[in-house]
C-alpha cells in the first residue's frame, strides 16, 4: 500500500463528512483545461472542515496545494500526488457589513462580487467583474484590471494557517504588489476578504461593469481555454505588446499556441498538454529576449 492510498484512508476515516474525491483529474478544475489526476481533492464546505483537513494533513505530514476556480494555474500532465482543497464554490456567502464595505467568503468569484456590489449601489469593484476567479484567488494574486486592482479595495483578509488557525490581516499588512501578495511567502489560505466601496447609482456601476465586459470579449481569447495573461506585465513595457512584436502571435508549440486575437494570452488550441504550454512560455520569453532585450516571466501558477 502506498502512503498515498493510507492517506487517502486516513483522510476518509477521520473525516466523514468532508467531500472528498481520489484521483480526480484537475483538467476538470483549470481554465486552461489540462493536468492528471490529484491523489485526493477535497472541497470543504466551511472554515471547520478546512481547518479539520490541514490538521489532519499536518499530523501525516502532508503539505496541501490551495485551488481556487483555476483560472490562474498550469497542473502538471502526470498529476498531482498529494491532496489538492478546492475552495471554487465551497466556502461561499457575501454580506454588507456597513454603507460601503461587503465582506466576502473566498470561494465566490469576483464577478458575482461585483454583481453583489452594483445591486448595493456600490462602485470600486467593476474591474473584477470578467476576472473568471475566486475571492479568493484575486487576493493572493492581487488581480487586478483596468486599472483597479484588489489592493485598491481589500481593507481586511481572514486567513488560516496550515495548522488551522484563524487570524485577520490589514490591508497593509497584506504586502500587495503587482499580481502578488504576502500570502505566497506566508503560507495563508484566504477565507474572506473585505472590500471598501463607494456609494454610487446601481445603473451606473452596471453600466460600467457592462462596458469593461464588452472590451474584455472585444480583444480577448475567451472561447478558448487559458490562464488569462500568460506573463506578467515587464518593467518598461507590455508583454502583448513585446510578443506581437516579435511576431509570435499564433507561434505554436504541440496544442498549445500564443492567441492570434491577443498576444499577452497563450491558449490550448486542442489537447495541449502542460509540457506543451511550458516549452510555448519558454521559447517565447527566449525570443522576446533576444529581440528586445526585455525578459518575460509567466503570470499563471506553474504547479
Ligand atoms: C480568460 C481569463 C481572463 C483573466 N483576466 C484576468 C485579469 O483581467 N486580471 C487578473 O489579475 N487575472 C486575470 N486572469 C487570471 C485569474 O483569473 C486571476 O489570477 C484570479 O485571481 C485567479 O483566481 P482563482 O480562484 O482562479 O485562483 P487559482 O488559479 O485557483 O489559484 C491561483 C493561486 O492562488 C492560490 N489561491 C487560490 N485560492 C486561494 C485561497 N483561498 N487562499 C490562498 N491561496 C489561494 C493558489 O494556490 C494559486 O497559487 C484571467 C484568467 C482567465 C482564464
Amino acid at each position: 500500500m502506498t502512503e498515498m492510498t493510507v492517506f487517502q484512508m486516513n483522510l476518509r476515516e477521520k473525516l466523514p463528512s468532508v467531500e472528498l474525491r481520489f484521483d480526480e483529474p484537475m483538467s476538470r478544475h483549470t481554465s486552461f483545461r489540462i493536468g492528471g489526476p490529484a491523489a485526493v481533492m477535497a472541497f470543504p464546505k466551511n472554515a471547520r472542515e478546512l481547518a479539520d483537513l490541514l490538521k489532519v494533513s499536518a499530523l501525516l505530514d502532508v503539505k496541501p496545494a490551495i485551488l481556487g476556480a483555476g483560472t490562474n494555474v498550469l497542473a502538471p500532465d502526470g498529476g498531482i500526488d498529494n491532496l489538492v482543497i478546492c475552495l471554487k464554490d465551497c466556502m461561499g456567502g457575501m454580506e454588507r457589513i456597513d454603507d460601503t464595505t461587503i465582506r466576502v467568503a473566498a470561494g465566490v468569484t469576483m464577478t458575482r462580487a461585483a454583481v453583489f456590489a452594483s445591486n448595493l449601489g456600490l462602485s470600486g469593484m467593476e474591474f473584477a467583474h470578467g476576472i473568471p476567479g475566486t475571492v479568493g484567488g484575486g487576493v493572493y494574486m492581487n488581480a487586478g484590471a483596468y486599472g483597479g486592482e484588489i489592493k485598491d479595495i481589500c481593507v481586511a483578509v481572514d486567513v488560516m494557517d496550515m495548522q488551522g488557525n484563524i487570524t485577520r490581516r490589514t490591508n497593509e499588512e497584506m504586502g500587495f504588489s503587482y499580481r502578488h501578495s504576502v500570502l505566497e511567502e506566508a503560507q495563508l489560505i484566504v477565507l474572506a476578504a473585505e472590500f471598501k466601496l463607494i456609494p454610487a447609482p446601481s445603473e451606473e456601476v452596471k453600466a460600467k461593469m457592462q462596458e469593461l465586459l464588452r472590451k474584455r470579449s472585444a480583444s480577448q481569447p475567451l472561447d478558448l481555454p487559458s490562464a488569462g495573461s500568460a506573463f506578467k506585465r515587464p518593467v518598461g513595457g507590455y508583454a502583448a505588446a513585446l510578443i506581437d512584436q516579435a511576431d509570435l502571435k499564433g507561434y505554436t508549440v504541440g496544442g498549445a499556441a500564443i492567441s492570434t486575437k491577443h498576444a499577452g494570452f497563450a491558449v490550448n488550441v486542442g489537447g495541449a498538454t502542460a509540457a506543451d504550454v511550458r516549452n510555448l512560455l519558454r521559447q517565447v520569453s527566449d525570443i522576446v529576449f533576444e529581440k528586445s532585450g526585455i525578459r518575460l516571466e509567466p503570470e499563471v501558477r506553474i504547479w
